[in-house]
This record gives structure tokens, C-alpha cells and sequence, in this order.
């Protein structure tokens, strides 16, 4: 008997890469280090871990399920009223979520590729159909086949701002001039899950196109602020499109122990923008030492770089491990390190150096 979906046999699962434990076990080290999955190395925000251990007095019971003070908090962070916040597990599930409020069998979800290894999946377990676009030769989105691809069948477009894994980022007039010629019946959905590393004035915050009805904006509190392990992920929209999302979230998505540490995160802005400042001295600096032996580096606006190494993209992440360095491969693309302390970086700029110069 077929209990299962057949459709979904060949598709790829979402793998989040090799366990450091694991790795320094096998290798008999103390310690690997792991720049595979953009996340921040600097340990949870001040507060959060005593917000949390608070929280966890009440565990026996169901926590907020309208998340009415985390709205709140996130509602003036972002400078809009509380009906416009969706939050989901992780701004993944947002994603999901927002295939299965728009789309029904057969319709369309555009997207950039290579970008986020999540969105077909999400597109195809919600019934719908992806329509990848090839990146452009720089490695950023091609916006203009990206609009041409829309058909009558197009639901939604994803516009990945700065690009995960390339980093490439879209700047203030093409991005309107592409908003601009979307139906206003396509949802544009924004994902800026890497927004708070972003230094080039020249790309636009999300959030200011956020007014327009078919806008929808991605935000996590994974990276910038520290919590990719309680999964946090935030959407902003006009109250008609919330409200949509909303009637899809699974209840109780956000659990108590999330709900008290974004919380506590969110109080916590400057030390959050003082940790990116760091970040984003680190990226530079790897993203130009790199250069000094693989010109083509794509400068990127997220805490990680692209290394558009093609067919040796397996063999030199393969070489990380070895050196107890965890990175993450796209098979015949190119690898993604995620900015570390700088000796983590350190450690990883000399395997390059060794494996690549
Ligand atoms: N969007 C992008 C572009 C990402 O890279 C990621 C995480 N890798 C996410 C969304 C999801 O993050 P989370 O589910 O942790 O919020």
C-alpha cells in the first residue's frame, strides 16, 4: 500500500549539515566549528537566558496563543500596528504558511535560483508549483525574467534580499521598478532574513514597501538576534494579509519559552546592532582575503560568503572537515561559510588558503 504522496518522492529534503559533535568525535578533537547554518557565534542576547529560565515556570501551561505582548514588541520595533505581525516557527514555516494561504493545486510560486534550498520545498508539500529563475552570471537576481515569468497561474513571487547563499542584494530602483510591474494580485513576498547585516544604504529596507496590499516581509529572529534555536519568525503585511496567514498558522506555534525570549531579545537593539558591526568588519575582511586567490567572490550583504567553486565545491568542503571546519556545499555551485569569531574565520581563510591559492 501507498500511505505517502508520490509527488513529493523525488524531492530533496531540507538537510542542515553534519552534527559538530559528531564531527569532533570522529576527528578527536574538542571542539568543531560549525559556519554552515548563518547563525551568529555569539551566544544568546543578555537576558534571554534568564527571560527563558522565568518562562519555564509556567510550562505546564499552553502559552499566549494570540502572542499578544511579543506582537507588540515587534509591532514597534517595525513601526506598524499589531494586526500587521504574523509570527510562525521560523520564518520557514512563515514561508509555508503564506504557499498555503495563497495558492491552491497547480498554481504558481516564482523564485530566484539558486537562493533559500527551502522554498521549493515548501511550494511543492503546499501543493503548488515552483517556477525557478536562473540567477544572473553575478550571481544575484535576474528581476526581470523573474516578472516576465509571472503567468495567470502566479500566486506569489519571492524576492530574496540580501540572496541566501550568494549574498548578492538588490538595490532601491530595481526592486520598485520590479514591484511595480507585479499584478497586484501576485503576493511579493520579501525575505530578509539577513536584513540586520546589510551596510549598503543603497539597498532598501523591505519594510518601507510593506504598505503596498500584495507586499509581505520576512523577518527572523534566527541570525542577527540570536534565537535560531527557539525559532522565531516574524511577517509584516497589510492587515487583510495577516489576517489570510494567520487562519493557516498552527496554534500555539510560538512556544512559551520563544515568546519570553524574543522578548527579552528585543530589548536588547544596541547590543544586537554592536554584534552586526562586528559581523560585517569580519565579512569584509574574509570576503577580500579570499579575492587575494578567487577574484570572483560576490560581495556579499549577509553574514556569510559565497565561494563559486563549481565542480570543487564537494571536494573543499569535504577539506573543512577534515580540519574540523564545518561549512556548507551546494553540489557543483559553490560553498557558504557563515561569518565566525575571527578565529573561526581565521581557521577557515587558511584551509582556503591552502586548498585553493
Ligand atoms: N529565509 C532565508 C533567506 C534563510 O536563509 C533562512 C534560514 N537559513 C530562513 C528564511 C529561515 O530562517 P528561520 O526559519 O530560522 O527563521
Amino acid at each position: 500500500i501507498r500511505l505517502t504522496r508520490a509527488d513529493l518522492d523525488a524531492l530533496p529534503n531540507y538537510v542542515p549539515g553534519r552534527s559538530p559533535a559528531d564531527l569532533a568525535r570522529e576527528l578527536g578533537i574538542p571542539e568543531a566549528i560549525k559556519l554552515a547554518s548563518n547563525e551568529v557565534p555569539y551566544g544568546p542576547l543578555p537576558g534571554v537566558v534568564e527571560a527563558i529560565a522565568e518562562a519555564a515556570a509556567g510550562a505546564h501551561r499552553y502559552p499566549d496563543m494570540g502572542v499578544v505582548a511579543l506582537h507588540s514588541a515587534l509591532a514597534e520595533r517595525y513601526g506598524v500596528t499589531p494586526d500587521r505581525i504574523v509570527t510562525g516557527c521560523g520564518s520557514v514555516a512563515l514561508a509555508e504558511h503564506l504557499v498555503r494561504a495563497t495558492c491552491l493545486p497547480g498554481d504558481e510560486v516564482v523564485y530566484s535560483w539558486r537562493s533559500f534550498e527551502a522554498y521549493p520545498i515548501v511550494v511543492a508539500t503546499s501543493g503548488a508549483t515552483s517556477v525557478p529563475v536562473p540567477n544572473l552570471p553575478d550571481h544575484g537576481h535576474d528581476l526581470a525574467a523573474m516578472a516576465a515569468a509571472v503567468t495567470d497561474r502566479t500566486r506569489m513571487v519571492v524576492v530574496c534580499n540580501p540572496n541566501n547563499p550568494t549574498g548578492t542584494f538588490l538595490r532601491r530602483p530595481e526592486l520598485e521598478r520590479f514591484l511595480d510591474a507585479v499584478p497586484d494580485d501576485v503576493l511579493v513576498v520579501l525575505d530578509e532574513a539577513y536584513r540586520e547585516f546589510v551596510t549598503d544604504p543603497e539597498v532598501p529596507d523591505g519594510l518601507g514597501y510593506a504598505d503596498r496590499p500584495n507586499v509581505a516581509v520576512l523577518r527572523t529572529l534566527s541570525k542577527a538576534w540570536g534565537l535560531a534555536g527557539l525559532r522565531v519568525g516574524v511577517m509584516v503585511a497589510q492587515p487583510a494579509v495577516a489576517a489570510a496567514v494567520r487562519k493557516v498558522v498552527t496554534p500555539f506555534s510560538i512556544n512559551l519559552l520563544a515568546q519570553a525570549a524574543a522578548r527579552a531579545a528585543l530589548d536588547q537593539a544596541d547590543e544586537v546592532e554592536r554584534r552586526c558591526a562586528l559581523i560585517v568588519a569580519e565579512r569584509d575582511r574574509v570576503t577580500e582575503a579570499l579575492r587575494a586567490f578567487l577574484p570572483d567572490i560576490p560581495t556579499s550583504q549577509g553574514n556569510f560568503v559565497w565561494l563559486p567553486l563549481g565542480d570543487r565545491a564537494v571536494a573543499f568542503a569535504k577539506a573543512c572537515e577534515a580540519r574540523g571546519v564545518i561549512i556548507r556545499p551546494f553540489p557543483g555551485e559553490g560553498v557558504r561559510m557563515t561569518i565566525g569569531t575571527p578565529a573561526e574565520n581565521d581557521a577557515f581563510l587558511a584551509i582556503a588558503e591552502a586548498e585553493l591559492a
